[in-house]
Order: structure tokens, then sequence, then C-alpha cells
């Protein structure tokens, strides 16, 4: 495991602070369900600010290679991630909710130890496709069936097609 990286959210936006570096997928324990391999490694920014209206953020951004797993050939799928992501720091509970229901900006309430790793493997999940799948043309299941593979194995859903095709 990393050191965990720990920030005064609202102290960290107006000071303008920032920090990046790497990260190995195998020190987020969360996003390991998701994930087939451990070893890929993400580049990250958090950087604070005070957006056009004065208000301190949060940005975060993530960007590198991770391995999800197809949900139709349960093969291996290289993901492709460039998050990047205005976080408006909320003083309270309602100023959060009040966020929410109108949906124009993200918010997450202020902290004076906000663990960043924390933060951005939240954003990396929430950023996951639901189902994740090979492109057609790409997935070793081919463009078959609709009915997706359940109770075919992957070489008999591989003969049908092959009868389909003759
Ligand atoms: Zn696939």
């Amino acid at each position: 495991m990393s050191a965990r990286l720990v920030i005064d959210t609202l102290d960290f936006a107006y000071k303008g602070g920032e920090h990046h570096g790497k990260i190995v997928v195998s020190d987020f324990e969360r996003l390991q369900d998701y994930l087939v391999g451990d070893r890929d490694e993400l580049k990250y920014m958090v950087s604070g600010a005070l957006d056009r209206d004065g208000n301190p953020v949060l940005r975060v951004a993530v960007q590198g290679t991770i391995s999800l797993q197809c949900q139709r050939c349960l093969g291996e799928l290289r993901h492709m991630l460039d998050l990047r992501t205005e976080l408006l720091l909320t003083r309270n509970e309602d100023e959060l909710s009040r966020l929410d229901e109108n949906e124009s900006a993200d918010g997450i309430l202020a902290k004076p130890d906000m663990d960043i790793l924390g933060l951005i493997e939240d954003e990396i999940i929430l950023g996951l496709p639901i189902s994740p799948r090979h492109e057609e043309s790409e997935c070793s299941l081919g463009t078959l069936n609709h009915n997706d593979t359940a109770g075919a194995t992957p070489l008999f859903t591989a003969l049908t097609q092959l009868k389909k095709l003759h």
C-alpha cells in the first residue's frame, strides 16, 4: 500500500494546492472487484481552485489503461481511462443535497482530512462502464446471439456461429 494522502480540502482549494503522481491499481482495494489485472499504473492529479463564482472546487484527473472483464466472453478488456472531474466543495449536507437536486454540478462535502486516493478511487469506480464489452469485431464471441452466452460455453457458441455462416 502507498501512504495515504490526506488534505484539508477547503484550505487546499483556497491555496490552489496540487498533488500529482502515479499509482498502481493494486493499491485500490475496492477497485479490485472490477479488474482482471492489478499491475496497471495510473497517472493522477488533484488540484484545488476557485471556480468562476469564487466557489472552492477540487479537480480530479486520472489517466491510464486498466483491464476489465468483458461481460460477453469473460476475457480481458483493455479500458482507457481519461477522467476529468470538477467537484464543488460544500460545507454541509444541506448544500450537498441542494446541489444533487439541480444536477448541474457534482459536489462533495468539504473535509479537513480528505483521503485523496480514496476520492480518486471513487471517481474511477463511478466512471466505469456498467457492463463492459469488447467491440463486436474484437470479442472472441464475435457477433453472436442476442441472449448472451447464458448456459453456453464459448466453444459451443462459436460452433453455432459457424453453422449460421454456412
Ligand atoms: Zn469479449
